[in-house]
């Protein structure tokens, strides 16, 4: 069922998630706004802003990444017809190429730029973009680096608060990404994430987590892409948003409505209350019990004349279920 933005696929999955001391979350999708934001272009050659923009826009218009949707706003705010491609191909994990104008086109990763036949140049240009938390993406141009774009996804405003709400549970926060190291750590520190674990291919990302586990971690992932389905799969819970692909959603084991990792929280804190609820419901189950019963059966009788008559006996039963089913109840006035 659905519990404060949080769905269950199993009732284990409730269980699991209490044990759980690691949580692994996607660089994008989650704790940042999600929304990455076109903040850099960087001719190299002799190309303008405008015709990097537009060819970088170009090849995106056919890729369902979020890194393809922050240049395609980019150029349109900057009022930028996208030129259109041909052999438009995706790259997992490295980009996207195609053919623009007769010229062959490539956006994406160093690998990528490098299985274009192209070289990096002005690699501090890169790094420093990297070092404020800016994604770089190589501009290839018939086989030749022809400019640098930069994307950077604001931080949400209620993330710091979910970050120590997550901390406080107990949960040390690993960030996974394909992105590069210098750009993970940069994001990571700035918001207060534990660990790193970067420029890692799609299909790596199942063999991290259990590298963690390997380590004797308790793993939660959580991740929104078609690319993150394996690795859902493999952590001991696997948490999807409900703001991203259905793919993620049927491999996950729990989803987060809103997309919001304070959920976890709330879902661990409510995990724990049912379980102390289903303590003191046995509790005073067996108390009752425990004294009822022998009553009933007409223990006292002998010494103080005391019998219960059986109407009220199936009347005080009745009444045990009853508290039992009241204090369950306040499970919905549990502050989580
Ligand atoms: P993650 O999902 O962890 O952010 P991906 O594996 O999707 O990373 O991508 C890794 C890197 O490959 C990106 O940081 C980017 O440099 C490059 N890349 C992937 N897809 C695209 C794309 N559509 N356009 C430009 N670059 C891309
Ligand atoms: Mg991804």
């Amino acid at each position: 069922g659905a519990t404060a933005g949080v769905l269950f696929k199993n009732a284990e999955a409730i269980e699991i998630l209490r044990s759980v001391d690691t949580l692994v979350v996607d660089k994008t999708g989650t704790l940042t706004v999600g929304k990455p934001k076109l903040v850099t272009v960087k001719p190299l050659t002799e190309l303008s802003e405008n015709e990097i923009l537009s060819l970088a826009a170009a090849l995106e218009r056919g890729s369902e990444h979020p890194l393809a949707a922050a240049i395609l706003a980019g150029a349109e705010e900057r009022g930028i017809d996208a030129h259109s491609a041909s052999e438009f191909q995706s790259v997992t994990g490295k980009g996207v190429v195609g053919s623009v104008n007769g010229r062959k086109v490539g956006l994406g990763n160093r690998a990528l730029l490098e299985s274009l036949g192209a070289a990096e140049s002005n690699a501090d240009v890169a790094e420093a973009l990297r070092a404020e938390g800016q994604t770089v993406m190589y501009l290839a141009v018939d086989g030749k680096l022809a400019g640098l774009l930069g994307v950077a996804d604001p931080i949400k405003e209620t993330t710091p608060e979910a970050i120590r709400a997550l901390h406080d549970e107990g949960l040390s926060l690993v960030m996974l990404t394909g992105d590069s190291k210098t750009t993970a750590l940069a994001v990571a520190k700035r918001l207060g994430i534990d660990d790193v674990i970067a420029e890692v291919l799609p299909e790596q990302k199942a063999d991290a987590i259990k590298k963690l586990q390997a380590q004797g971690k308790k793993v939660a992932m959580a991740g929104d892409g078609i690319n993150d389905a394996p690795a859902l799969a493999q952590a001991e819970v696997g948490i999807a948003m409900g703001t991203g692909t259905d793919v993620a959603m049927e491999s996950a084991d729990i989803t987060l409505v809103k997309g919001d990792l304070r959920g976890i929280v709330r879902a661990r804190r409510l995990s724990r209350a049912t379980i102390r609820n289903i303590r003191q419901n046995l509790f005073w189950a067996f108390v009752y019990n425990a004294a009822g019963v022998p009553v009933a059966a007409g223990i006292l009788y002998p010494f103080f004349g005391i019998l219960l008559s059986p109407m009220i006996a199936a009347a005080a039963m009745s009444f045990s279920s009853v508290s039992v089913i009241a204090n369950a109840l306040r499970l919905r006035m549990a502050r989580i």
